[in-house]
């Protein structure tokens, strides 16, 4: 068996549970051991039950005194019970429509069971206990994972277990580094997260696993910054920029301003430019990219202006065509969707140089995009792309200068060390006009009040905006999801107003229709996912209703909420949550109480860690599964300083080491790769 092997060749892994399993993201054994548990289910180990004074997962040795007749109860229900004793006390096992459960235990054996019990009127209960071996009773941890689709956990316990006492993985980081930070080598802690013996070497395996991932983390942004030792392109400042400047359809604010002296300056270096632009919603960005690439342009150079979402790419399009009209610019669209005869011409034509901006998705990061020139990138809602994502671009030309742009403002330490390689630029000014946008915080349960609100705001001409967590139902009842709230409004109180929904998973045409039809008004209601979170500019929309509001991070809720707001009519949001938790209480006092993007962030900061801030999940595109840079703050510092030796050291014998280290760990790091 190899890490490398696809994970059908495992025992129990037909062709259904390899999709299941695919669609976990897992398709080789490395993989599979790459699939941390989610959380972890404690078990108290039980020598007496009689000191048991309330409901507990346990483990217990006990003794058979009798096997009950089962008893049939309601329509299709049978309990089947057996008597135990444990010490000097009694309790019953009781399995539910488990009938052959019974069978497995004898009169007087004594076995050791695992179940929930229960504390009855003048009895204690076992419930559908399972019998254990011998092993695991050492092990009271029970890993649980993230299941998808009839996969379960035992499923995840068994097969990773075999697949653990069949391979052996090896050691990707140095003797020295482990020694000196006392970490377990990575196949303990492999196998130490997924089957902890004891609390210890769980806290030890995660560690170990967090230094590693901080430590690839830290290495890829040194390597990046490497780069900026390149000689970078030197443009100069074009005197077409004034005649823009007079053609603007605004006059910009003192902070777009000094943030365009600022990326200017950068231009005019030799060295490539590096720089964060951020600045809240609506605080004018996107004028800002356009300007900078201007200036790149007129210099004889091409320039990228990269977004997350077709959506946000198409409107950033149609902006451009309207800022550039008199200026003669070549100007095109290169999306997923873009059909495969203009993708094909595009590539051509910037390939010539014939196209001077180019705008567009992550297919512009294919690898057959090609540039005649390419002067500079600009990227925009920083925080959905990956370093990965950055990098890629870089190789198209690795002096151009890079900005980025990033409506999530990250609190200033915090940045430098994330982003080791940014300049940081901030825009704490928005356009004059803005008027504050009201939040609410209300129950599920007035959410009647809401809708009619609702209509009181179409009537008035204005449109509304509705987001859910979920596209489709799932099985968590308590989430609405897109398409269940459009059938019930549709039912109901939207029946005779012009309703639409939008996701990710509708086709490209598809969506872009709706946001079409959205921004000329034809569509009143917009029922959809957080795709429209980022940057879409419709002004006539005035009411935001967000559905679980819960669910998202205050980052993400402040985002969507910018998207009201935008022109001169009163708005509204409305967050939709059923207050559980003192946090969640917490989060919506924030967001009903601060309009500020800034202290916003820096608040989410303090109740979630940076997790949700940038975007970076199980499956982050910046490698960090397990470690969080916040909260790992101090170990992330010492693994940052060793990357730093390791990078910076010329001794013949660290340059080895250093392939070696990067070629391991591109192997035993599925999200951790180098480009
Ligand atoms: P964001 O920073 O969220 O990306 P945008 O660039 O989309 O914001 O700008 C939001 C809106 O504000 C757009 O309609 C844009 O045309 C407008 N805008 C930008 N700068 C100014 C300004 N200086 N004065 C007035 N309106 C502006
Ligand atoms: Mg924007």
């Amino acid at each position: 068996m190899y890490i490398n092997d696809d994970i059908s060749t495992l025992k129990g892994v037909g062709p259904k549970t390899k999709e299941l399993l695919n669609k976990c993201g897992i398709y080789t054994i490395l993989d599979f051991l790459l699939y941390f548990p989610r959380d972890y289910e404690q078990r108290v180990y039980c020598s007496d039950i009689g000191k048991i004074i309330e409901n507990k997962k346990i483990i217990v040795k006990a003794i058979v005194q009798e096997i009950k007749r089962d008893i049939p109860v309601k329509k299709n229900m049978v309990i089947s019970t057996v008597v135990f004793k444990s010490g000097n006390s009694t309790f019953e096992g009781k399995w539910f429509n488990q009938t052959y459960m019974k069978n497995k235990f004898r009169l007087n054996g004594e076995y050791i069971l695992s179940g929930n019990l229960e504390l009855q009127k003048n009895k204690k209960v076992l419930i559908n206990p399972i019998i254990v071996d011998g092993k695991s009773t050492i092990s009271s941890i029970n890993p649980k994972y993230s299941l998808s689709g009839s996969l379960t956990n035992s499923f995840f316990i068994k097969t990773l277990s075999n697949v653990l006492s069949n391979i052996k993985i090896a050691e990707n980081l140095p003797k020295e580094i482990l020694k000196k930070y006392n970490l377990c080598s990575l196949d303990e802690a492999i196998r130490n997260i997924h089957n902890p013996e004891r609390g210890q070497s769980l806290k030890e395996a995660i560690k170990r696993l967090k230094f590693q991932e901080l430590f690839t983390y830290s290495l890829k942004l040194l390597m990046l910054k490497k780069y900026s030792f390149n000689k970078g392109i030197n443009f100069s400042i074009a005197p077409e920029l004034k005649l823009l400047k007079e053609k603007l359809p605004f006059p910009l604010t003192s902070a777009q301003n000094r943030v365009i002296r600022e990326i200017l300056l950068d231009e005019k270096k030799d060295k490539p430019m590096n720089r964060l632009v951020q600045g809240d919603v609506g605080s004018g960005k996107t004028i800002i990219a356009f300007i900078a690439l201007f200036n790149v342009i007129k210099n004889g150079y091409q320039g990228v202006l990269m977004a997350p979402t077709e959506i946000l790419a198409n409107q950033h399009y149609e902006e451009a065509k309207k800022i550039f009209k008199e200026f003669n610019l070549n100007i095109q669209l290169l999306c997923g969707s873009t059909t495969n005869k203009n993708k094909k011409i595009i590539k051509e034509d910037l390939k010539l140089g014939e196209i001077d901006i180019i705008i567009g998705t992550h297919a512009l990061l294919e690898e057959d995009v090609e540039f005649y020139n390419l002067g500079m990138v600009v990227t925009d809602e920083q925080h959905r792309f990956g370093v990965r994502q950055r990098t890629t671009l870089y190789h198209k030309n690795n002096n151009i200068d890079v900005l980025v742009m990033s409506a999530t403002p990250i609190p200033r330490t915090l940045a430098l060390s994330i982003y080791g390689d940014l300049e940081i630029s901030t825009i704490d000014e928005l356009p004059p006009g803005r008027k504050k946008v009201d939040t609410f915080c209300i129950d599920k349960k007035q959410k009647k009040r809401v809708y009619n609100f609702a209509l009181k705001e179409i009537q008035n001409g204005t449109q509304v905006y509705i987001v859910c967590p979920l596209v489709e139902e799932n099985e968590d009842m308590k989430v609405t999801s897109v398409e269940r709230l459009y059938q019930e409004l549709k039912e109901s109180y939207f029946k005779n107003i012009d309703i639409e929904i939008l996701h990710g998973k509708m086709a490209s045409k598809l969506k872009d229709e709706v946001m079409e039809k959205f921004k000329n008004g034809q569509i009143k209601v917009l029922i959809s996912t957080t795709v429209i979170e980022v940057g879409v500019n419709v002004p006539n929309a005035t009411l935001m209703i967000i559905e679980n509001a819960e669910r998202f991070g205050l980052s993400q809720l402040h985002q969507l909420r910018g998207r009201v707001g935008r022109g001169s009519k009163k708005s509204y949001c409305i967050l939709v949550s059923d207050l559980k938790s003192e946090v969640s209480k917490k989060r919506m006092e924030i967001m009903t109480s601060s309009n500020d993007g800034f202290f916003i962030a820096e608040e989410d900061l303090k109740l979630r860690g940076s997790g949700e801030i940038f975007g970076v999940n199980q499956h982050g595109d910046d490698g960090l599964i397990i470690a969080n840079l916040v909260e790992d703050f101090n170990l992330f510092k010492y693994a940052n300083q060793e990357a730093k030796l390791l990078i910076n050291s010329d001794r013949k014998e660290d340059i080895i080491i250093k392939n070696e280290i990067l070629e391991n760990l591109q192997k035993t790091s599925k999200y951790i790769c180098f480009n």
